[in-house]
């Protein structure tokens, strides 16, 4: 089978690999897509301290059909089409007996999705309905993410919400904010071909950062308050900055977006005891699957994709990703 394995930092390979065996309760996934992230660019570079074993078949936005079974696997069955999680916590740290599985200090990172099958564990395979598209099949993983911050948020019904950053993230933060019942919801974005996709998916109102007070214009939308929540999908110093500027006093600000692991971003401490704030990171989550495939048909994530490549042209597509045309593209073998 084809496969990209990542030796290092800038060498992705090309390999021809035996298609995998499946072990003790794991099942052979043959893959119908894999999506490119942001992330997946910072692994590529080397900007990825998680990742620790090389080297390793990348790519971790994918889905598939079920062909074969290892021993011991019940839960999914040849044949079943699944959206993968591409990391199981594993149970046993002292964060997973807790049950904050989303702490695992050893969670095993799966072999991934740029790639014609995958053997993975059946806790990580979710199977999805004949309705679900293969597209929206291979959507859950980056709707998780967005699905797993609006959780954390908090929020009531009505509250005005500002995202920073029309990516594929802050859009899809974007639909689900407005399925979960969101008032006015603010978008911050400067490309003007993202714009009005971001109205697609529900915003109210798409500003451009680079043309006005992008503060007093937020103020001037919420009665002087600033914003209930303030989603920073871009992952910036200077747009994790502007959170500040833009929520209301006793507001939440949840960091979506994936900044360097060595940036730094400046914020006055003052701020943050006398507004009363809460500031949240918020990264994928395994156990927002059922609840995000339940809410394909609603938000509809893979509106997101723009660009298809064969799996062969992914030097392509990750080259495109790159230059930031389009939203997204996706490979499929
Ligand atoms: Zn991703
Ligand atoms: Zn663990």
């Amino acid at each position: 089978m084809l496969c990209y394995l990542l030796y290092g930092p800038g060498d992705l390979r090309a390999e021809e690999h035996d298609i995998p065996t499946p072990g003790p309760g794991e099942a052979l996934v043959k893959i119908i897509g894999c999506a490119i992230c942001h992330t997946d660019l910072a692994i590529i570079d080397g900007h990825w301290p998680f990742l620790t074993k090389l080297p390793k078949i990348i790519g971790h936005e994918y889905a598939g059909t079920v062909v074969a079974l290892g021993p011991g696997t019940t839960s999914v069955a040849p044949g079943d089409r699944v959206a993968v999680y591409p990391s199981a916590p594993c149970g046993l740290c002292l964060p997973c007996r807790r049950g904050t599985f989303w702490l695992c200090l050893r969670p095993r990172a799966l072999s991934g999705g740029f790639a014609e099958y995958a053997a993975l564990p059946e806790q990580c395979l979710f199977r999805v309905l004949p309705q679900v598209t293969d597209e929206q099949a291979l959507s859950v993983e980056p709707f998780s993410v967005a699905v797993h911050s609006v959780d954390l948020a908090q929020m009531q019904p009505g509250d005005t919400v500002v995202v920073i950053g029309g990516g594929a993230i802050g859009l899809v933060i974007v639909g689900m904010l407005r399925a979960a019942g969101a008032g006015k919801i603010i978008v911050s974005e400067p490309d003007p071909s993202r714009r009005p996709v971001a109205v697609e998916f529900g915003a109210d109102v798409v500003l451009d950062p680079r043309e006005r007070d992008l503060a007093a214009k937020v103020k001037a939308l919420t009665g002087g308050m600033g914003a209930d929540v303030v989603f920073e999908a871009v992952g910036l110093p200077q747009t994790v900055e502007q959170c500040f500027a833009l929520v209301r006093r006793g507001g939440t600000i949840i960091i979506v977006g994936v900044a360097l692991p060595e940036a730094e971003a400046r914020f006055k401490p003052f701020d943050v005891f006398a507004g009363h704030l809460t500031i949240r990171g918020s990264w994928g989550a395994w156990w927002t699957i059922p609840r995000t495939i339940d809410l394909l048909p609603k938000v509809r994530p893979e509106r997101v994709l723009t660009h298809r490549f064969p799996l062969a042209e992914l030097p392509r597509a990750l080259e495109l990703r790159r230059k930031q045309v389009g939203i997204k593209a996706y490979v499929i073998p």
